[in-house]
């Protein structure tokens, strides 16, 4: 049977790497929940690269499930690159994104799509209400991530929502349009400030295999995270040249003022007085080039100033004088 060309209700997209093991599990108890939605929908699953017998098993399966898409990349480019993949790929009304490991359970989906028509919400956070599965490592950076990112993107950010949510196409639409990189859904979608409701659920174990998320994948996403939404840590130069300024200033007097009682040995004054003001030139100038990266830096995103949510010209039942 040949893919429906017609637009779908739903769109759920599945990034997977490296998934063998749980993919049976998982296509097991998506395929009857999907098709009991009573709704048309797709499922885009995108391949981040596999190296396992994924790929093998994801051509096998899309010739049983008509619904099912593959979106294959070329080489491991990471969880939310995947998602990115995702999000211009999909169709659908509404886009759903669910990890493969059936940690967030597809049942929720339907309370997902309820919440979304009955509140007339655009964005659908899956708050986890439980982490307990999660190990305590886990749990404590999690918490620090969430406190830290809140202050960075100057938005409430729902604590404990990962990257199992529902949006609108007007979401999807908004994302896709901006010019940036290296996107990091958790924090672009709440930025982006659109109606939104939660529904919490509890987070299962991983279904089977092992997490694909190494710590090299986990510090990735936090410093895109930082960089993404802050020029801080360019700031932190020009703090530290204004800091060793005053201290070279505390410096030189002391040094004077040693020469001056006659204690000083022969050439130390010099040195420590030429120490302390170059150090201190060249950490204030670092500083302000700093500032001048961190501002093309940030024009460079090139993000929209706004966005447009309602607009009663376009509105029909709202009369206005441009009839
Ligand atoms: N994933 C991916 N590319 C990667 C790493 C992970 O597409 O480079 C997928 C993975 O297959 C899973 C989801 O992202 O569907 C979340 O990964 P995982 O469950 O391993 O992360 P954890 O739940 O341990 O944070
Ligand atoms: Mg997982």
């Amino acid at each position: 049977m040949p893919m429906p060309t017609a637009v779908p209700v739903l769109s759920v997209v599945v990034p997977m790497y490296d998934e063998e093991e749980v993919l049976p599990i998982f296509f097991e108890r998506m395929h009857p929940l999907l098709d009991g939605l009573g709704i048309s929908y797709e499922v885009v699953v995108v391949d981040d690269g596999s190296r396992d017998g994924t790929a093998a098993l994801l051509s096998e399966a899309v010739r049983t499930w008509p619904q099912l898409r593959l979106v294959r990349l070329l080489r491991n480019s990471g969880h939310q690159a995947a998602l990115s993949a995702g999000f211009r790929r999909a169709r659908g009304e509404y886009l759903v994104t669910i990890d493969a490991d059936l940690q967030d359970p597809p049942e929720v989906i339907a309370e997902l799509l309820a919440a979304a028509r009955d509140q007339d919400v655009d964005v659908v956070y899956g708050v986890r209400s439980d982490r307990s599965s999660d190990t305590w490592a886990k749990r404590t950076t999690a918490r620090m991530y969430y406190r830290l990112m809140c202050r960075l993107v100057g938005r409430e950010i729902p604590f404990d929502a990962g990257d199992f949510r529902l949006v609108s196409r007007r979401v999807v639409d908004a994302v896709n349009g901006l010019p940036e990189d290296g996107r990091v859904f958790r924090l672009v979608i709440p930025w982006l400030g659109f109606p939104s409701a939660e529904v919490r659920y509890v987070r299962a174990e991983r279904a089977a295999g092992v997490t694909k998320y190494n710590l090299r994948k986990m510090l990735g996403l936090a410093f895109d995270s930082v960089t993404a939404f802050s020029a801080a840590p360019l700031r932190l130069a020009t703090w530290l040249g204004l800091f060793g300024g005053l201290l070279s200033i505390a410096f030189v007097i002391g040094a004077l003022v040693i020469k001056l009682t006659g204690q000083s040995i022969p050439g130390w004054t010099s040195t420590v007085l030429a120490v302390a003001v170059i150090g201190a030139i060249q950490l204030l100038c670092l500083g302000l080039l700093g500032e001048y990266v961190a501002r093309l830096f940030l024009s460079s995103q090139k993000r929209p100033q706004f966005l447009v949510g309602y607009d009663s010209l376009e509105d029909p039942g709202h009369h206005t004088y441009a009839e």
